[in-house]
């Protein structure tokens, strides 16, 4: 064979980064469960490079130069597993299945370790930025082996979006690290997306804006430290107006947030690691709280202070505000998902480089961001970061913006109005920096009616108190 890489499942994703490879001078053999996609694709857009059109498995794997390079953009869950059950048999060792679906890191870790023994290399791999960013340059997170990424990585590198000269796609980890990664970084979108929600929906019934109006404010920190692809559209979908109507777009839309689920994985995952993404899961949460009518209708009209836009004199200051809030949860929310990268990284010692995280989202995916490079920064700074906290230009803006995103949160509260990822941002922030925690109490009530144990603070060991006795002695245990 002589074809590069090869492309099996040619939907908007496959199809396009298909055509990606061949721009960047790849010859790229195609294939298609249904063979008029592989043509279609060859009839529209066969002059754009060299495609090696197959329509069976056999004649698919034979048009590719070894060891063998074959990109999976099916649809993910069981579609993959037969796709894998359908090539394996005709592979040899050395060659390369590469997962681009977003699948889950367990089953790809379950994968790699199933094909690993039949010595094909199984590279799980993120890829974000959606179906332009599939033909243009996504932002791309490849796991599997270091020896895999050899041959590979510079075809992903090529196809990848850039910026400043730098490739969006690194090896992140081995098995399943890319997908990991891949599962966290849309953990922050869903994050990202309800701290510019709330932001909007304060500006409008606190701040008094129209969505237009909004926009513009939008526009206006577009240009600051939230320049980025989600204010950029954020404002593009305010300013937008209803044809038939004529009301504002955001206004004639069903107010029920769907999910695909990787926001979803992303919290079930950080109980397990034991991280307390709470800005993240409440973003999870706000989507299904939006979806539940029924809880809906038993709540609505119940008693509470009502939101009263504020007078125009007060609603630019309060629009600063806004801002501070936003960023500084951002920051909270960005930490959250840091701090899980590093966790998973040492529970499937994975050896992930957090900075280059950070450098690889700056372009082609959905969080991409001028923040992205504060975060590389403050990695290449010190590559040991615990917390993007402990860098002093984070924490300053943080300690800085304080003042208003308490007003804001008060606020909100206040007015009825609410911010749930902004509010949990803050109670992370200051759960994080309080000098002693009520969690001392939660112990006493878990030795009290459990015999669960303490450590004190004033020596060493495991203690107990005989509650049930009248004088309470404490005994120690060890
Ligand atoms: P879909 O997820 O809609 O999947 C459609 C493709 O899967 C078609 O090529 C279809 O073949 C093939 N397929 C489905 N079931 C089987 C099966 N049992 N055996 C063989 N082939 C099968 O396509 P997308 O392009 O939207 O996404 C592809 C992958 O990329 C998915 O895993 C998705 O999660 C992921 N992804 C998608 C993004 C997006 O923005 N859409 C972004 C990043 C990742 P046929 O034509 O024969 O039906």
């Amino acid at each position: 064979g002589t074809a590069q890489i090869g492309v099996t499942g040619l939907a908007v994703m496959g199809r396009n980064l298909a055509r990606n490879f061949a721009r960047h001078g790849y010859t790229v053999a195609l294939h298609n469960r249904t063979a008029a996609r592989t043509r279609a694709l060859v009839a529209d857009f066969g002059h754009e490079g060299a495609f090696v059109p197959t329509e069976t498995a056999a004649d698919f794997v034979a048009a590719l130069e070894r060891p063998r390079r074959l990109l999976v953009m099916v649809k993910a869950g069981e579609p993959t597993d037969q796709v894998i059950d359908e090539f394996a048999p005709l592979l040899e060792p050395g060659d390369v299945i590469i997962d681009g679906g977003n699948a889950h890191f367990l089953d790809t870790r379950r994968r790699e370790a199933r094909l690993r023994e039949r010595g094909i290399h199984f590279v799980g791999t993120g890829v974000s930025g959606g179906e332009e960013g599939a033909l243009e340059g996504p932002s791309i997170m490849p796991g599997g082996s270091a020896e895999s990424y050899e041959s590979l990585g510079p075809m992903l590198e090529a196809i990848s979006a850039k910026v400043d000269g730098e490739p969006c796609c690194t090896h992140i980890g081995p098995d399943g690290a890319g997908h990991f990664v891949k599962m966290v970084h849309n953990g922050i979108e869903y994050a990202d997306m309800q701290l510019i929600a709330e932001a909007y929906d304060l500006l409008r019934r606190v701040g008094g804006y129209t969505p237009i109006q909004i926009a513009e404010i939008f526009r206006t920190w577009n240009t600051g430290r939230l320049d980025s692809y989600l204010i950029e559209i954020t404002a593009e979908v305010l300013a937008h107006t209803d044809s038939t109507t004529g009301k504002p777009f955001v206004d004639i839309v069903l107010d029920q947030a769907e999910q695909k689920g990787t926001g979803r994985w992303t919290v079930q995952t950080a109980l397990d690691l034991g991280d307390p993404v709470s800005v993240i899961a409440q973003a999870v949460f706000a989507r299904s709280a939006s979806g539940h009518t029924d809880l809906r209708q038993a709540y609505r009209g119940l008693d509470g202070p009502t939101a009263h836009p504020m007078a125009t004199a007060d609603s630019n200051a309060f629009a600063d505000q806004v801002e501070q809030a936003l960023y500084a949860s951002k920051v909270i929310a960005y930490d959250q998902g840091w701090k899980m990268i590093l966790d998973g990284s040492r529970d499937y010692d994975w050896s992930i480089d957090q900075g280059a995280v950070a450098r690889i989202w700056r372009g082609g995916c959905i969080i991409r961001a001028a923040f992205l490079n504060r975060i590389s920064d403050a990695y290449r700074q010190r590559p040991d970061l615990p917390s993007l906290l402990a860098d002093p230009a984070f924490a300053d803006e943080v300690t800085g913006a304080q003042d208003a995103w308490r007003s804001v949160v008060a606020t909100a509260a206040a007015s009825g109005v609410p911010a749930p990822a902004f509010s949990a941002a803050l109670a992370y922030f200051d759960t994080l920096r309080a000098g002693r925690l009520p969690a001392a109490l939660t112990q006493g009530q878990r030795d009290f009616f459990g015999a669960h144990t303490y450590h004190r603070t004033d020596r060493p060991g495991v203690f107990h108190t005989l509650w049930a006795e009248p004088g309470r002695a404490e005994v120690q245990q060890s």
